[in-house]
C-alpha cells in the first residue's frame, strides 16, 4: 500500500507555485449594505454609493461639501471655536477631541461658511460623524445659531446636512441647551422669512432629529438613512411592543409625513438647488 502511495505522489504533476499578486487591501472597500468588496476608485467616483445594492455610505463633512457647493464658492465660518471640557472629564475627552480634530481637519462637529449652489448663495452647514459621532455640544449648537442667523441678516437660505448621534454626553445639560437655542434661531429665520432647508443624512438621530432637523421648510433625507429619536431596542423596550418593519429608515418617515422627499445622493444637488430657486426670495423682493 506503502509503494502505491509513493507511486502516487510521485506521478502527481508539479505545480510551481506562482504568487498571486495580492492587491493592496486599501483598494477595496466592503460595503456595509451587501457586504461585496467595490473596487476602492469606482466607489469614490460614484461619491460613496454601492454601485450593487445602492446602499449609501456615509460622507466627511469635507466630501458633501464637494458634492453640494460650487467649486471655490465656499468661505469658512467660525473654524476657531473648539469644545472645552465644561463638566472636567478629564485628560481622556480632550484627548478625544484633539485626535477628532487632527483625524477630519474641522475644529468641531459641524463645518459651516457661505457658499454658492448653482450660483444661490447659500448659508452652510454640515455635520460630521467622523467628529465624537456628529454629536451636538455647545460649539455644534453655536455654529448651528450662527449660520441660521447670518442667513437671517443676509436674507439668504440656510442649508443644514445633519449626521448625527444626539447631543454630546460629555456635556451634558449644555448640549440639551443646544436643542432649544437652535430651534429658536430657526424660529427667527422663519420671521425673515427666509427658506430653510435640511437633508438628513445617515444617522440622524436623538437630539438633532428631535430639534432643529425636524424644522425645516422643506425635508429631505438620504435613502436608508436611520432617523429617529430613541434606538430601536429601547424603544421596543419601553412601549412593550414589536416595531414595524423598517421603522427609523428614511423610506418610513416619508411614509408618515415626516419627510418631503427621499432623494438618492446623485440627484441631491440638483434637487436643493431647485427647490432653493423656487423658495429663495430675490434681495430686492425681499426688502
Ligand atoms: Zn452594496
Amino acid at each position: 500500500m506503502a509503494g502505491l502511495f509513493d507511486s502516487l505522489r510521485a506521478r502527481r504533476p508539479r505545480v510551481d507555485k506562482v504568487a498571486t499578486p495580492a492587491l493592496p487591501s486599501d483598494h477595496w472597500v466592503k460595503c456595509s449594505g451587501c457586504g461585496n468588496a467595490i473596487y476602492r476608485a469606482s466607489f469614490l467616483e460614484n461619491r460613496k454609493v454601492c454601485e450593487k445594492c445602492s446602499h449609501h455610505h456615509r460622507m466627511s463633512a469635507r466630501e458633501r461639501l464637494e458634492l453640494l457647493a460650487d467649486p471655490g464658492s465656499f468661505e469658512e465660518w467660525d473654524a476657531g471655536l473648539v469644545s472645552v471640557d465644561p463638566l472636567g472629564f478629564g485628560q481622556d475627552y480632550l484627548d478625544k477631541l484633539k485626535s477628532d480634530r487632527e483625524r477630519t481637519g474641522l475644529s468641531d462637529g459641524l463645518l459651516s461658511g457661505a457658499c454658492t449652489l448653482d450660483g444661490i448663495p447659500v448659508a452652510l452647514g454640515i455635520m460630521d460623524f467622523g467628529f465624537r459621532g456628529g454629536s451636538m455640544g455647545s460649539v455644534v449648537g453655536e455654529k448651528v445659531v450662527r449660520v441660521l442667523e447670518r442667513a437671517a441678516e443676509r436674507r439668504i437660505p440656510a442649508l443644514l446636512v445633519t449626521c448625527s448621534g444626539g447631543a454630546r454626553m460629555q456635556e451634558g445639560m449644555l448640549s440639551l441647551m443646544q436643542m432649544g437655542r437652535t430651534c429658536a434661531a430657526v424660529r427667527r429665520l422663519n420671521r425673515v422669512p427666509a427658506p430653510f432647508l435640511v437633508i438628513m443624512t445617515d444617522p440622524t438621530t436623538a437630539g438633532v432629529a428631535a430639534s432643529f432637523a425636524a424644522l425645516g421648510d422643506v425635508i429631505l433625507a438620504e435613502p436608508g438613512a436611520i432617523i429617529g429619536f430613541s434606538g430601536r431596542r429601547v424603544v421596543e423596550q419601553t412601549i412593550r411592543q414589536k416595531l414595524p418593519p423598517g421603522f427609523q429608515s428614511s423610506e418610513f418617515y416619508l411614509e408618515h409625513g415626516f419627510l418631503d422627499r427621499v432623494v438618492p445622493r446623485s440627484e441631491l444637488k440638483d434637487t436643493v438647488t431647485a427647490i432653493l430657486g423656487m423658495l429663495a426670495v430675490p434681495a430686492e423682493v425681499g426688502r
